[in-house]
């Protein structure tokens, strides 16, 4: 079969491979359907993921058809079609019981696929802890629509949910790029006050006016970031700030925003070493959050999908074939043509 391979620091090839074979009795192969490229990709190509491994196929945002399954695997059967999570468990470890599925201590736990162990931008591979990291597609709901339930819709609903919003909370997501735009499909769930998006990308912010993704949206390129978040919410700073871009200054930009007492979360992934101004912010009384998603919400979120009640697929700006995944890349990578996000279709 076909993968795209993590050969070396920025050397990714699609090459033959041989086809995943069930390792342990909870283990399903799946045949891929529709894979997509992630931000993460991007940094494991550069070297910016420490733990990621050489030789591994990549992908962790993908669904797909179970082809075989391990004797122990009781929720799924041959045929179904399924969503994956980005991160598998074992379910029984110290931190998965508490929910804390990132952190699971077992060799194929946490973000594995598509960094420590084969993913799933290959025509198959093979997803351990079945029952516990695949979600069911239902009938009614397409690949595309189902397609980021595992990796960006479920980093959205969690930084959501530990960004504890309240209902007269003014929100500030910076950064529009697909996991900010996630992160905006689930807080609209929650139904704050007021929502204002940030970003120096245009394009993204004509998307989120033309979806109501949020009350305002605002361009630093353009206006004085500080001085409108202030106008906005009564001189105080932002109650809710979501820190989704990563660039060189946004995590600054998100402290300097929130309000004394206001919760920040940082979504983004860094490539560098932040500093905390501890000494500027001292007596902000800032509670700031931060991490890699605990995705094990998949289930919550399809149906949510299924109600359409979140629909994503306004992410997808380019449509690619598995064949031209490499110029998916360079797209993706340089942020060509507006990309937001590329659904590559596996079947051919
Ligand atoms: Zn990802
Ligand atoms: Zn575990």
């Amino acid at each position: 079969m076909k993968a795209v391979v993590y050969e070396d620091i920025n050397r990714l090839v699609l090459k033959e491979c041989e086809k995943p074979k069930l390792i342990e009795d909870t283990d399903v192969i799946l045949k891929v359907t529709t894979t997509t490229i992630c931000s993460s990709d991007i940094h494991i190509k550069r070297g910016f993921v420490p733990r990621s491994v050489k030789g591994v196929v990549l992908g962790h945002e993908f669904v797909g058809v179970v082809e075989e399954k391990g004797a122990k695997v009781k929720n799924f059967n041959i045929g179904d079609r399924v969503a994956v999570n980005c991160e598998t468990f074992c379910g029984e470890c110290f931190y998965c019981k508490k929910g804390y599925v990132n952190n699971c201590i077992d060799k194929n736990g946490g973000w594995a696929l598509g960094c420590r162990i084969d993913g799933g931008q290959g025509e198959y591979t093979r997803i351990p802890f079945a029952d516990n990291c695949l979600t069911k597609i239902p009938d009614s709901v397409t690949d595309e629509e189902a397609l980021f339930t595992g990796d960006l819709l479920s980093t959205g609903y969690w930084a959501c949910k530990i960004g504890e919003i309240e209902k007269d909370d003014t929100v500030v997501v910076i950064g529009a790029g697909p996991t900010g735009l996630c992160t905006l499909l689930n807080l609209k769930l929650h139904n704050p006050k007021k929502i204002i998006v940030i970003d120096v990308d245009e394009n993204r912010l004509e998307l989120v006016k033309k979806n109501s993704y949020a009350d305002i949206v605002l361009n630093p390129l353009k206006v004085d970031i500080e001085k409108e978040i202030l106008k906005y919410t009564e001189g105080r700073g932002a109650d809710r700030v979501f820190e989704v871009a990563g660039g060189e200054r946004t995590f600054d930009l998100a402290l300097k925003i929130a309000r004394p007492n206001a919760t920040v979360v940082l979504v983004a992934m860094y490539e560098k070493d932040q500093t905390l101004p501890l000494p500027n912010i001292y007596g902000k009384n800032l509670t700031i959050k931060f991490g890699g998603v605990d995705g094990y919400d998949c289930d919550k979120i399809m149906k949510y999908i299924e109600e359409k009640k979140i629909d994503a697929t306004s992410l997808i700006t380019h449509r690619m074939k598995f064949k031209d995944i490499m110029e998916a890349y360079e797209i993706f990578e340089n942020k060509r043509d507006g990309v937001i996000k590329i659904a590559i279709d596996m079947k051919e």
